[in-house]
């Protein structure tokens, strides 16, 4: 590990005027002395000797190259180089080794309006599913080894049975990440073949994940189908060949093609697949286990109606509207599972016991769906009152306008959130927050200093910029984090230099 030398440079460390052979002749400990301070023995004892020393060393180089640089300031000025005691020095190594070891994956405040963000991690946890990692992590856990037999067995296992009550399919298996089991399932099924998708169909995710792309690396070769609006059932028809290996429908993520469309529903595909005997495949994207209408919701397709349509196979990722771990899992025909899990990409691609620890107890909350809007956290949030968002507004509104002066005028106001993670992409949930606007058009990039400020809290806040304003959607502020966001307002009121 390396100790960044700090950009910004060093304060003074004493003011009084030098003489000439001062300014020549900077005067700092030796970094022995240093070392073997009283003082440094607490930091030695955190962070260990060698990085104390090398952080000691980088320190001291930096405070000798801005001390001679101002000494050999040739503008006449009294130069403030000077000795520099251990106990002056202290506090600075301390800060450059916590700086050093503060993690880089951190917690922020998701109050940017989407609430499965993929850039924030998607989906957050509910409270059985972390005590599950907890455990997993500090335990040897039966991954592979059936408990009855004492036997070799299949990670699979510890989720399957529960996956095919939810879903009404034969068989599944855990990989990855949703992108892992398309690749996977085609990589398996359509390897040297053609897969047939729809023009309207050949979805970009992000994040490089390109429906055409995933083709080539799985060694499929893709044929398009119908138009960008239109696709008919005889387009597919007229596509199929001897060496056809999959019928794929992909889930319009992050889009909606509206107008003069026309596309084929599964269950007009189906009896074409059927009747040439090429597997049905359906890309569904986000794992939808129940009617999200019964809380409210826009209807998304869930897995088990893909399934009942006829699908062959269903892939579909862990951590958007199933509310779980990244993993993307497929379901379907036994048969077609089996040669799948036989693929050494499998190997490849697998998960591992956090996550599978994860998902266990989150599929577990499914048994009981009248109970999930309280205890699946991407539920609850995507299920809260604009109400309950108001009554936060209201709270912090005093606070946050207080901290931030009369530069900025803070008003509560209505507001849409996202989904997100490509999950019913046109759909907006009724929701409420804070809405920032520059008091005066006099102070340039107003907004963009503000949500630098509002990034560089010690929990950094990451709202959006919109309209001229800066929207914080306080739908993921859960209740019981909103005392820390309130307490750390506080620090807004000094701008950053
Ligand atoms: C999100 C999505 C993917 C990618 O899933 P990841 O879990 O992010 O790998 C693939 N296909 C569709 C249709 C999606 O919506």
């Amino acid at each position: 590990m390396s100790i960044q030398p700090d950009s910004a440079s060093p304060q003074p460390l004493r003011d009084a005027a030098p003489t000439a052979d001062e300014a020549r002749c900077v005067r700092l400990p030796a970094v022995h002395l240093v070392l073997s301070d009283a003082l440094c023995q607490p930091l030695i004892a955190d962070y260990g000797r060698a990085q104390t020393l090398a952080a000691a060393r980088v320190l001291l180089a930096e405070l000798r190259a801005d001390m001679l640089a101002r000494g050999a300031d040739t503008s006449g000025h009294a130069s403030q180089s000077s000795a520099v005691t251990v106990p002056e020095l202290i506090p600075l190594l301390a800060q450059r080794l916590k700086a050093a070891n503060t993690s880089n994956l951190r917690p922020v405040f998701n109050l940017s309006g989407t609430v499965l963000h993929t850039n924030l991690g998607r989906a957050l946890l509910p409270d059985s599913a972390v005590q599950a990692v907890v455990d997993a992590l500090r335990w040897p856990m039966n991954l592979e080894w059936d408990i009855d037999t004492g036997k070799r067995g299949d990670r699979d296992n510890l989720v399957e049975q529960q996956i095919l009550e939810l879903t009404g399919a034969e068989a599944a298996t855990v990989v990855n990440n949703n992108a892992a089991a398309v690749l996977l399932m085609l990589s398996t099924l359509a390897a040297g073949r053609d897969a047939i998708v729809s023009r309207g169909e050949l979805v970009e995710i992000g994040g490089a994940f390109r429906i055409p792309d995933i083709m080539t690396r799985a060694g499929a070769t893709l044929r398009e189908v119908g138009c960008t609006n239109r696709t008919h059932l005889k387009d597919y028809a007229e596509a199929i060949e001897a060496h056809t290996g999959l019928l794929l429908k992909v889930h319009c993520s992050n889009y909606a093609i509206t107008g003069f469309t026309k596309t084929v529903e599964l269950p007009e595909l189906v009896p074409l697949a059927r009747q040439h005997k090429i597997p049905m495949a359906v890309d569904l994207g986000s794992g939808t286990l129940v009617d999200l209408e019964q809380y409210g919701l826009p209807h998304e397709t869930t897995v088990r109606e893909t399934i009942e349509a006829g699908a062959d196979l269903v892939t579909f990722s862990g951590d958007k509207l199933l509310g779980g771990p990244q993993c993307g899992i497929i379901v379907g025909r036994a048969d077609l599972i089996a040669k799948i899990k036989k693929n050494p990409l499998k190997r490849a691609l697998r998960v591992g016991k956090l996550t599978l620890a994860a998902l266990e107890p989150v599929l577990a909350l499914y048994r009981a769906p009248d109970l999930l809007p309280e205890r699946l956290t991407t539920l609850r949030l995507l299920t809260r009152p604009a109400a309950h968002m108001r009554a936060q507004a209201e709270a912090i509104l005093p606070v946050l306008q207080a901290a931030l002066g009369a530069d900025y005028t803070v008003t509560a106001e209505a507001m849409m959130s996202q989904i997100g993670s490509g999950a019913l992409p046109v759909e907006q949930l009724p929701s409420y927050g804070l809405v920032i606007r520059a008091s005066s058009a006099r102070i340039s990039n107003a907004l963009g200093a503000l949500e630098k400020r509002l990034r560089d809290l010690p929990v950094p806040v990451i709202g959006h910029i919109a309209q001229d304003a800066l929207w914080l959607d306080l739908r993921c502020l859960q209740e019981p984090q909103q005392e820390r966001f309130v307490q750390q307002l506080q620090q807004l009121q000094q701008p950053a230099p």
